[in-house]
């Protein structure tokens, strides 16, 4: 495994941190994946086939999960969506869970077409799921990857209608019986409209129109999930949303 200087910005029990895949040897065990797409033993971070390779290997090697999603949808880099579930990790931590000895249970809202974080959650930390999304072809796909993995009893998937899904991220989807959860978390669609992208030329990006935008943009979907937070009160214990780096937050 080849070593490069630890990035500060990946949280300390990431092993993604100081240690980035050795392509060669990956490509090597997964010739049909990743052979392709691996030249001197580096990847074209620019091609959507390659990137998507790479999260295929990525998920089967190191977390033992059998993982696919359609080309036309955003696919994610691992070890930076693995970030995430380590931050949130380290704050379930901060205090013991109120329903031992269930597993954690937390909520993805708009968990998209990869179901990154269920994935993630399931295989490292063994936490169970509410995942949600508004685009039935995403959630397809995340429901043929629950059914590979055999994880119908860890990750309950559900469409959220359109109606309400922006002003009401939450309590559009929660039902009474639904009870109480440790976390909701979330990669939200970042604009408010199309025009405000401009992509960034150095990695790929198949993402479709729902997952980037969202009305009223981020500032508008975060608000309204801390309304809903406020709302359900104790029956969500962290509520975490990831934003667009330096664009709405002070
Ligand atoms: N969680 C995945 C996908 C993020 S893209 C990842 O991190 O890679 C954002 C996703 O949220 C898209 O799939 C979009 O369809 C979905 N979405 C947007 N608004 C939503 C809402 N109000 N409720 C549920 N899903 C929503």
């Amino acid at each position: 495994v080849a070593r490069e200087p630890a990035r500060p910005a990946m949280h300390p029990l990431n092993p993604y941190r100081d240690r980035r895949p050795d392509y060669r040897a990956l490509s090597k065990l997964y010739p049909d994946e990743l052979g392709p797409h691996v030249r001197d033993g580096a990847i074209d971070y620019t091609s959507a086939d390659a990137a998507r390779a790479l999260t295929t290997v990525l998920l089967r090697n190191d977390f033992g999960v059998d993982w696919t999603m359609p080309q036309d949808r955003l696919c994610p880099p691992v070890p930076n969506r693995l970030n995430y579930i380590c931050w949130l990790n380290e704050l379930l931590a901060l205090r013991a869970p109120t329903h031992e000895p269930e597993p954690v249970r937390g909520i993805d809202i708009g968990t998209g077409a990869s179901l990154i974080y269920p994935v993630l959650g399931v295989s490292a930390m063994g936490w169970a799921f509410l995942a949600t999304e508004i685009d039935e072809y995403s959630l397809q796909s995340a429901r043929d990857i629950v059914e590979r993995n055999g994880w119908q009893s860890r990750v309950d998937l559900r469409h959220v209608a359109c109606k309400n899904a922006s002003t009401q991220p939450l309590r559009a989807v929660l039902r009474d019986e639904d009870g109480n959860f440790d976390f909701v978390m979330t990669n939200p669609p970042f604009f408010a409209s199309i025009d405000e992208i401009s992509p960034n030329p150095h990695t790929a990006c198949a993402a479709s129109v729902a997952e980037l935008v969202t009305p009223g943009g981020e500032v508008a979907f975060v608000s309204a999930l801390i309304r809903d937070s406020l709302a359900l009160g104790s029956r969500v214990r962290w509520c975490v949303c990831s934003t667009r780096p330096g664009a709405n937050l002070r």
